[in-house]
């Protein structure tokens, strides 16, 4: 996927891991930008920093992906 992103974030309110795909753009334009998402595991809204947690989609594996989003 051209030009996208994977962020591996771990929920801060149950611990689970899991990898958000996005795509950057008027939404992700700047570093340290702070993105509230419902995690797949707990359900509850988190903010998390997808610029910090950026991982190379060839040489990491996630079981729970979301996105694109
Ligand atoms: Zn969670």
């Amino acid at each position: 996927m051209t030009g996208f992103q994977t962020s591996h974030l771990k929920c801060p309110k149950c611990g689970g891991d899991f990898d958000l795909v996005w795509l950057p753009g008027d939404y992700f334009h700047q570093a340290g930008i702070f993105y509230s998402i419902k995690c797949p595991v707990c359900k509850k809204r988190s903010q998390f920093d997808v610029y910090d947690t950026i991982v190379d989609p060839n040489t990491h594996h996630c079981e729970i992906t979301l996105g694109p989003v």
